[in-house]
């Protein structure tokens, strides 16, 4: 089953809100089986209300709605269609009367522009909302399906989950749209997709997306329209054959965390870490300390960013720094074994590199980092040259560090 998602709103247009509705719809809907092949947002005018229904409908015969079914004047998404099905407005007591309910607990009373929200299309279902004041619509007619939902988040989402999804489940059949993601990283798009070529005929029918961030790069899987046991599969398959391929450059699946999972290697060890950054200024400690219970494992670090920090916190020699520049495979192993001998761990971290805009040569130009990498008396140092903005080569440095430390680590 096809859909085209209509996020109405000004708000989205002028950017003031993002749409997360509408992504968080897709997301719903793929669950129940319904594709969403459009999502257009329109202000809070009737005409352009109008127009983007009446071309879903005319295109896919189904349409969800989400925003405008407020109190006030800005809010005419259910009168606008109404209209195209020429349905006429009726006043409902029960929805009125759970208003009235509601406004009580609250120890409020409505005002005469909430009436509006008891008015219902003839021959909608109502979709009652619990969780706020303007219940969802189901209408259908002669053009199709339109579901109108509230825009407040929310709402929306509890109407979607709990009202929307099991009926278009139901109607869609035993179907479902489902993904699986493949997390790599330290490696380029390019690359990958060099290394998963000779699959590509096996993961048919499923679909594979190349998606590019700060992290590394994800591969989504997704089933189209297969049974869930049939999609569940297929996904689990494709995702082990893809893991052979692309190798150490795998580090999860789904939402992994590199710094969870890091911990998670150091824990089955015995192994405590520490980390020494420079160019980061804290992103590798701050990545570990967002995982709970990191204190098992992490014991901290220190952000040595000026010469003098380094050899007064990590035991950096001024002959190093000055014959070999802070940015360096020396300093950074320095780096690492003044962490690993000043803190009492058995695994270190370092960091040191030129994240810009400033401050690049011919020789060591803007994104090199260099890491070590320090496990006991094990230390290996590696050069990077990462691509992006200052605030990019900080963020992918320390998805970087996590990442070597990692692989080093047993497994
Ligand atoms: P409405 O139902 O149109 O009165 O919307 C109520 C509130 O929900 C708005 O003020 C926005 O803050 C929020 N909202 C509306 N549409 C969206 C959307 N597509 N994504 C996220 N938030 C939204
Ligand atoms: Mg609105």
């Amino acid at each position: 089953m096809n859909l085209e998602l209509v996020t109405i709103g000004t708000e989205l247009l002028l950017g003031f809100t993002v749409d997360t509705n509408g992504a968080f719809a897709g997301k719903a809907l793929a669950r129940a089986g319904v594709r969403v092949v459009r999502r257009t947002s329109v202000g809070d005018e009737p005409a352009a209300i109008a127009d983007a229904v009446r071309g879903a409908l005319a295109r896919t015969r189904a349409v969800l709605t989400t925003g405008g079914l407020g109190p006030t004047r800005d809010d005419m998404t259910k009168k606008v269609i109404a209209k195209l099905f020429g349905a006429p407005l009726d006043f409902d007591e029960s929805i009125w009367n759970a208003l009235l309910e509601r406004y009580a607990r609250f120890k409020r009373t409505p005002s005469e522009s909430n009436r509006s929200q008891a008015e219902v299309p003839r021959n909608a279902t109502v979709l009652p909302n619990r969780w706020g004041t303007a219940p969802g619509l189901w209408l259908e007619g002669q053009a199709g399906l339109v579901i109108m939902l509230p825009g407040v988040p929310l709402e929306m989402q509890k109407l979607l989950d709990h009202e929307v999804v099991p009926r278009l489940a139901a109607r869609a059949g035993e179907t479902v749209i489902m993904s699986s993601v493949v997390r790599t990283t330290a490696v380029a798009e390019s690359n990958v997709a060099e290394r998963v070529k000779v699959a590509e005929d096996e993961i048919a029918p499923l679909t594979l997306a190349y998606l590019p961030g700060l992290e590394g790069v994800d591969l989504r899987l997704t089933a189209w329209n297969l049974s869930r046991p049939e999609a569940e599969t297929r996904l689990a398959t494709a995702a082990m054959r893809l893991k052979l391929l692309i190798g150490d450059n795998v580090y999860g699946e789904q939402n992994d965390d590199l710094a969870a999972l890091l911990l998670d290697r150091c824990r089955k060890a015995g192994i405590r870490v520490a980390v020494a950054e420079s160019c980061t200024g804290g992103i590798v400690g701050q990545r570990i300390t967002a995982v709970p219970g990191c204190s098992a494992v992490f014991v901290g670090g220190v952000i040595a960013y000026s010469n003098e920090l380094k050899r007064d916190l990590l035991g950096v020699s001024t002959e190093l720094l000055a014959r070999h520049g802070a940015v360096s495979a020396e300093v950074a192993e320095a780096m690492a074994r003044g962490a690993i001998d000043r803190f009492h761990v058995e695994a270190a971290v370092s960091v040191t590199g030129i994240a810009g805009p400033d401050g690049g040569t011919e020789e060591k130009p803007v994104g090199t980092v260099w890491f070590a990498f320090a496990i006991g008396a094990q230390i290996e140092t590696v050069r990077a040259i990462l691509p992006g903005t200052r605030e990019e080569i900080r963020e992918r440095a320390a998805q970087y560090a996590l990442y070597g430390l990692w692989l080093r680590l047993p497994k």
